[in-house]
């Protein structure tokens, strides 16, 4: 028997474990594969970006940003997170207005953002192609390494008191006058809980809830791609585009990280993700369009093996079921749900704890789909 039992071994199941064991309450996290398999682990690192990021995750982006740049003395590790800078590219004159209302509402919602003119981005980034007309900056910025930060959070939430089960299935939920009161192992072993469930295992909610809720998210394997070392990387900040599939990150060892949002294909049997040829090739298209420096990049790594849970209005669903009394759930990032993930659990702890909906959560509640 537990109090709080956790699903999931990402970030959040690792974050929320820490964030309860720390103020003395009892908690045990099962993970189907090991800590960091899923979404938070994997090749390259993450953007902590607030840039263009929906408007109803901006508040909850400004309080991630305030515990990303100290999280590390908090875990008892070494550094995590990176400030860069992030800049959003803006190639076409069309897009021009929607960056300079961008500027003014990231600014009014607590994220300190500036339009930078042409001059102004080509001395910050003179590897940049001329036709780029501005950028929309976000010097609060920047990226993390996601598995290091996801086992770091694994190891305090131990040292705090956590109990942690790799290599556990959640199969499914054992519901008595609508409270959950056990969940049962693919093994056929019964986890009881005496308090509350955190299902936090975003690939794997929908299906365990299935029986009671039907949530709008699916799952999506986002492609990654690292280069062999550079000679001469032109890419100083982290960089995303306004109308191209793109994101550029540095990496150590000279390396760039080359994502955005392109897909690979997943294989239900095997449960792995493989990246395809023409999607590869765009993506570094793409990256050589805006760095003709890039110009003859060879790609080391081509990753599309973690899942990600995404919603039909592209924010994550956070809230409790309300068929079931005892449950937490928090799914459907939507390819950034890093970036917030210290805030989230963070919030989600005190929910939990106080018993009252902290309100920078209000807008993620599954209600708002009808
Ligand atoms: C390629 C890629 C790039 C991304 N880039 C960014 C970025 O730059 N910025 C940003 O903010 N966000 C980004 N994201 C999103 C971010 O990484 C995720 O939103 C976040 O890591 C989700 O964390 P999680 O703990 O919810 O899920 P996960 O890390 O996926 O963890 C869920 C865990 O649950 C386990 N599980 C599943 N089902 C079960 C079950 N039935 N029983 C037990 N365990 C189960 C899985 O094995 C997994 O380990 C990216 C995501 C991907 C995939």
């Amino acid at each position: 028997m537990t109090h709080n039992l956790i699903v999931g071994g990402g970030v959040y199941g690792a974050a929320v474990a820490w964030e309860l064991a720390s103020r003395g309450d009892e908690v045990q996290l099962i993970e189907a594969r090991h800590i960091a398999a899923g979404a938070s682990g994997g090749p390259g690192r993450r953007g902590v970006r607030a840039n263009y990021r929906d408007h109803r995750e901006l508040p909850l982006m400004a309080e991630a940003h305030r515990l990303w740049p100290s999280l590390h003395t908090r875990l008892d590790t070494a550094p995590l997170f990176e400030r860069t800078g992030q800049l959003l590219l803006v190639e076409r004159r069309g897009d021009l207005s929607a960056a300079e209302a961008r500027v003014s509402l990231q600014n009014r919602l607590g994220t300190p953002t500036r339009l930078l003119s042409s001059g102004e981005l080509h001395e910050m980034e003179p590897g940049l192609v001329p036709a780029i007309e501005a950028a929309v900056y976000c010097p609060g910025d920047g990226v993390a390494d996601h598995a290091a930060t996801t086992r770091a959070y694994a190891k305090a939430a131990l040292s705090a008191g956590a109990k942690i089960r790799e290599g556990v299935t959640a199969r499914r939920l054992l519901v008595e006058n609508h409270r959950v009161i056990a969940v049962e192992s693919t093994a056929g072993e019964a986890f009881q809980i005496s308090g509350n469930l955190f299902l936090l295992a975003n690939s794997g909610v929908r299906e365990l809830l299935g029986p009671w809720l039907d949530l709008p998210i699916w799952n999506l394997p986002f492609q990654v791609l690292l280069s062999r070392p550079l000679t001469n990387n032109p890419v100083r900040h982290l960089v995303g585009h306004a109308h191209r599939t793109l994101s550029l990150k540095r990496e150590q060892g000279d390396r760039l990280m080359i994502s955005g949002g392109r897909l690979g294909r997943w294989d239900p049997v095997r449960q792995t993700g493989e990246t395809i040829p023409e999607e590869v090739a765009a993506n570094v298209a793409d990256a050589v369009a805006v760095y003709p420096g890039l110009e003859g990049l060879e790609i080391e790594v081509s990753d599309a093996n973690h899942l990600e849970a995404v919603s039909l209005d592209g924010i994550p669903i956070i809230d409790r079921p309300p068929c079931l009394a005892n449950v937490f759930l928090a799914t459907g990032w939507s390819g950034h749900g890093w970036a917030i993930a210290p805030a989230v659990a963070r919030l989600l702890a005190a929910w939990c704890l106080e018993a009252e909906r902290p309100a920078l959560l209000a807008p993620f509640a599954f209600s708002r789909f009808g």
